[in-house]
């Protein structure tokens, strides 16, 4: 099933409602059926009249999502998966044997574990450099770099990459790059605009946006042979997100610009309260002028994103204090839905991270920004 990309000319506002979501022309709704079916009839001649024939193949939710997607980055093509990491294991499959990744030093911490987990076996050798240090990337290129990996902004410490600098190294090179956007979402950052070959999320996060769906995606604007390798691993490994989580993602995605706006706007009001308060010792958030990439990130993004973290003066015990003593911030993992969360992330990453142990990192959510600061407040007098 072709779904037309719905004219691009038109802004994310109302790409996120109507991209590949045409009425339904066989019922008229307005909202997009949910698909249950698995299989779809030939004709008697034996051709698929609209070109579905088994749901793990395609699927009317997912093709509708995908459409959406590509729109969203202006992209040409999308591809949905059953998780953030399923686009990722899809993208490393397309390596092979004996091939050099490139990825940041503070990637998400599940990129390690699917390469060097997953893809034990496969002879990958990968190398975690400081992606801020364009002279470190470039030295860090062997003669079998066949990815570029690069996280911007980057989990805990919201490093930004310079996503122009290193397409262009790439570029020179022949190395296909591939930028994790989830944090900053298709509304803030464009990483196909700066010449990245394709564009990652975990439409876990902003993309569907309230914590009730797990999925992935990959974007291209131009053909790319990871690409087509991941489209194999989509259809033939069948990683693929069921209809109602397409359909729940899709629903999501509707007010995706709404809320990353709003939830950016309450963060740099969070950092600046943060920044100024006598328990804290640092605060991580590209929108503050003191952050080392706030610069790149105001060029290449339209507002700063809504994940920031801060190190208090103090120990782990005492951050673990502050994130017992929160009201409105839920204590738990993930982040860009509607409830805004606290995590020691250290404790999350497990025995090998590199973060701070006194690094808490928020979520900013949909809650009244006044009240956030207000719980901040009475979480670092208590405790
Ligand atoms: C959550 C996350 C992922 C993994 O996505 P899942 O949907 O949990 O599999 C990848 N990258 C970043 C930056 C994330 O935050």
């Amino acid at each position: 099933m072709a779904l037309m990309a719905f004219k691009s000319s038109r802004r994310i506002e109302t790409l996120a409602v109507h991209a590949g979501q045409p009425v339904d022309p066989a019922t008229r709704a307005v909202t997009t059926p949910i698909y249950l079916s698995t299989t779809f009839e030939r004709d008697r001649d034996g051709e698929y009249p609209v070109g579905l024939s088994y749901s793990r193949d395609n699927n009317p939710n997912r093709a509708s999502l995908e459409a959406c997607l590509a729109a969203l980055e202006d992209g040409r093509e999308a591809l949905a998966f059953s998780s953030g990491l399923a686009a990722v294991t899809a993208v490393v499959q397309g390596l092979k044997p004996g091939d050099h990744i490139l990825a940041p030093a503070d990637v998400y911490h599940g990129f390690r574990r699917v390469v060097g987990e997953v893809f034990a076996h496969w002879q990958l050798s990968v190398s975690y450099v400081d992606m801020s240090d364009l002279a470190a990337v470039e030295a860090a290129i062997q003669s079998n770099t066949a990815l570029i990996w690069v996280e911007t902004p980057s989990n805990p410490l919201l490093k930004i990459t310079d996503l122009r600098a290193i397409a262009a190294i790439a570029t020179k090179r022949q190395i296909p790059t591939v930028c994790d956007g989830t944090f900053a979402s298709p509304v803030l950052q464009h990483p196909l605009e700066w010449g990245i070959d394709i564009v990652a999320h975990s439409t876990t996060k902003y993309l569907a946006g309230h914590s009730d769906v797990t999925g992935g995606a990959l974007v291209v604007r131009e053909p790319h042979p990871l690409f087509a390798s991941a489209r194999i691993s989509q259809r033939v490994g069948g990683s693929v997100p069921s209809p109602f989580d397409c359909w729940l993602t899709l629903r999501g995605i509707a007010t995706l610009p709404l809320r990353v706006r709003a939830q950016a706007q309450s963060a740099q009001q969070v950092a600046q309260f943060l920044s100024q308060h006598s328990r804290v010792e640092a605060v991580h958030y590209p929108g503050l002028e003191s952050h080392p990439g706030h610069d790149i990130a105001a060029r290449q993004m339209t507002m700063f994103g809504a994940m920031l973290s801060f190190q208090l003066q103090g120990t782990e015990e005492e951050a673990m204090r502050v994130a017992a003593s929160t009201e409105i911030f839920t204590r738990a993992t993930s982040l860009g839905g509607v409830h805004s969360l606290i995590e020691h992330r250290a404790s999350v990453e497990g025995p090998d991270t590199r973060t701070p142990r006194n690094l808490l990192r928020l979520s900013i959510g949909l809650e009244n920004t006044a009240d956030l600061v207000e719980d901040l407040e009475q979480a670092l007098k208590v405790s």
